[in-house]
């Protein structure tokens, strides 16, 4: 079952930039800053209430998110929502006609079981289902 936002990702060029301007819209003094190679990012976030604000930049070309820049430019990426069990949530959208990009989860930020839905069977919104690791099932 999907239970609330995780995280918001928002797809940035310059991180340093980006964290700059979010320090000061938000005060934020610490990221938790991680590199995710199996989608070949830099993430830096930061937590409001419990919703994570995850600053996602490429870290080389061919990137999902340099991809996306190219395209579209900066900004609003994706929207993660968490799961109690991701594979249970997977096999429903899929029943459901929904196409997946990740039929099964992988390793993302913050030691969580990630995977993304192709937007084009979700109305253009990339979402991304993702679980803890310690809540497997
Ligand atoms: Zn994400």
């Amino acid at each position: 079952m999907l239970t609330s936002i995780n995280h918001i990702g928002i797809a940035v060029k310059d991180l340093e930039a980006s964290k700059a301007r979010y320090s000061l819209l938000f005060g934020v003094e610490k990221f938790h800053e991680e590199t995710v190679e199996t989608q070949k990012v830099q993430i830096a976030s930061f937590s409001l209430n419990g919703i994570l604000i995850e600053l996602t930049a490429a870290i080389s070309d061919d990137s999902p998110i340099a991809n996306f820049i190219n395209k579209r430019g900066e900004g609003i990426h994706h929207i993660a929502f968490t799961s109690d069990s991701i594979s249970d949530d997977l096999s429903k959208a899929k029943e459901n006609g929904i196409k997946l990009i990740n039929e099964y989860p992988v390793p993302g930020a913050h030691d969580m079981h990630i995977a993304f839905l192709h937007p084009g069977s979700t109305g253009g919104v990339l979402m991304e289902f993702c679980q803890p690791q310690q809540s497997n099932k």
